[in-house]
């Protein structure tokens, strides 16, 4: 591949990211490959073939439109999924260069923990029955424990130490926190030492293995022996409930959810968002989950931060004994790498490889060097409805009260509809909050504006130039 294309496909996820927002972004497309492009028709590879059909079903216009904004040629997207075989812009590791290095710590530091391969269809139903796979690493053991997670592990460990005869404290345990701030670790942590105490069986299970171990089962008409085994479960853990989509699995799953809980089973559930804000589900589903301890997880302090990465290196250096970081590159990392334990990991993975590959010690200057990317500087800022309002107000000489008014003349009507458009493109506001925010507009209104200003842009080419400089101006 070219270093154009290469080019031209860091734009493309640039510019996907920006339209979908970083979460949904980290949770669908970062394990997203460019293999070729040929014809006119892009190959795009994904680890799995849930992402693949759920790409497909959900984004795959969204994903077209991105290559066409880089290049009109472009008519076809395909989408594979790539076996362990198949080349990756990851750069392969090898164990003996993977942080804490074991047999099932082969975690590429991108990858964000769910959806491994799974294989479907030859092993039907009975795959169902088995939990999703686990990480040796994510243990209480190496759990640091912050002020942003101690009521959370409190919980947890509470959880994974109690006997079947206990009474069931808070049922469902509901974590909650975004991306990369340990919901994973905790719910295998769980897993781990409850599994290890023998007291009760712990199922732990991704929301993409319950859809699919579900719905094989399901096609296989083992459905009765699916909800047998998940009988002889004294702990259920789903991780990523967000990802749990389809009404009849999610009526499964409410069906579940509270044939355990009226049995006396405990439930664990990690998601990226409370409860209340699990929109698809259904008002008494959402109750029931809330209806236990629910508890958020909040970003990593420096602190937290610094803590897990001593941490880190040490379990490093138990495999590799001459690997050391000096306390001013930790420091460093632990200042400037501010995102999620996602990004200290591939940070600390890749100060582990260069010094492995190279010989050379760690030093302050190759980790400014290989960490620069993990930085983000290119991070898109969040950007607040009011920020866009007063640009906007400003670039087309009208006032802030005007946009919100309801006067229809042409000289407001253009900037308000910009201004909609960009709400609606640079944050995470729903179309029925954007309308609200802008003076009690009904969201169709916002979505009219949406959709003319983006006819508009693709021919005009004087008002695409004028988005482009409120979009920098926004984002600086
Ligand atoms: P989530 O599931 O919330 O997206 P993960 O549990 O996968 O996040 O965590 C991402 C990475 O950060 C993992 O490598 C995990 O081990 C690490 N991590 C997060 N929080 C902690 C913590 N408190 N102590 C140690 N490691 C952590
Ligand atoms: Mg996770």
């Amino acid at each position: 591949m070219s270093n154009a294309e290469l080019e031209g496909w860091t734009r493309v996820r640039g510019r996907l990211r920006t339209e979908v927002g970083d979460d949904v972004y980290s949770s669908w497309f970062a394990r997203m490959d460019l293999e070729a492009i040929e014809d006119g028709a892009v190959r795009l590879s994904v680890p799995t073939r849930f992402l693949k059909s759920w790409i497909q079903s959900h984004y795959a216009e969204r994903v077209l439109a991105c290559w066409q904004a880089e290049d009109t040629k472009i008519s076809r997207i395909e989408l594979i999924v790539r076996s362990a075989v198949l080349k990756s812009t990851v750069p392969p590791k090898k164990p003996d260069i993977t942080v804490a290095g074991n047999e099932a710590g082969s975690r590429f530091p991108s990858g964000n923990g769910h959806g491994r391969p799974i294989s479907l269809g030859d092993s039907g139903g009975h795959e169902a029955l088995g939990g999703s796979p686990l990480d040796a690493r994510l243990t209480f053991e190496s759990f640091v424990v912050g002020r942003s997670n101690t009521l959370a592990h409190a919980a947890a460990k509470q959880v994974a130490a109690a006997r079947r005869s206990d009474p069931v404290m808070f049922n469902p345990l509901y974590i909650h926190a975004g991306v990369g701030l340990g919901k994973t670790h905790l719910l295998q942590a769980i897993t781990w030492s409850g599994n290890a105490a023998g007291e009760r069986k712990v199922l732990y299970l991704t929301a993409e293995k319950f859809m699919y171990g579900f719905v094989s089962a399901l096609r296989t008409q083992t459905a009765l022996a699916f909800k047998e085994a998940l009988r002889g479960i004294g702990v259920l853990v789903i991780d990523d409930l967000q990802f749990l989509q389809g009404k009849s699995t999610q009526a499964e799953f409410c069906h579940t959810l509270n044939a355990l809980i009226d049995a006396g089973r405990q439930v664990v559930i990690a998601s990226d968002r409370p409860p209340s804000e699990l929109e698809t589900f259904e008002d008494r589903v959402r109750s029931r989950l809330g209806g236990g301890l629910v508890v958020e997880m909040g970003s990593l302090g420096e602190e937290l931060r610094f803590e897990i990465l001593k941490a880190r290196v040490q379990a490093a250096r138990s495999h590799h004994p001459s690997f050391d970081v000096p306390l001013p590159v930790l420091t460093y990392i632990a200042k400037t790498v501010t995102h999620n334990g996602r990004d200290l990991e591939g940070a600390l993975n890749r100060l582990l490889a260069h010094s492995k590959l190279t010989g050379q010690p760690v030093t302050l200057e190759m980790a400014e060097r290989e960490v620069r990317d993990l930085i983000r500087p290119q991070e898109p800022k969040r950007v607040k409805i009011e920020d866009i309002q007063r640009v906007v107000a400003r670039q087309y000489n009208v006032s802030r009260s005007d946009l919100l008014s309801s006067r229809r003349t042409a000289n407001v009507v253009r900037p308000r509809q910009v201004a909609m458009y960009l709400a609606k493109t640079l944050t995470l506001r729903s179309l029925p909050e954007i309308g609200r925010r802008f003076g009690g507009r009904d969201h169709t209104t916002v979505l009219h504006a949406v959709r003319k200003i983006e006819g508009l842009v693709g021919n005009d080419m004087a008002l695409a130039e004028e988005i482009e400089i409120l979009k920098r101006q926004l984002q600086e």
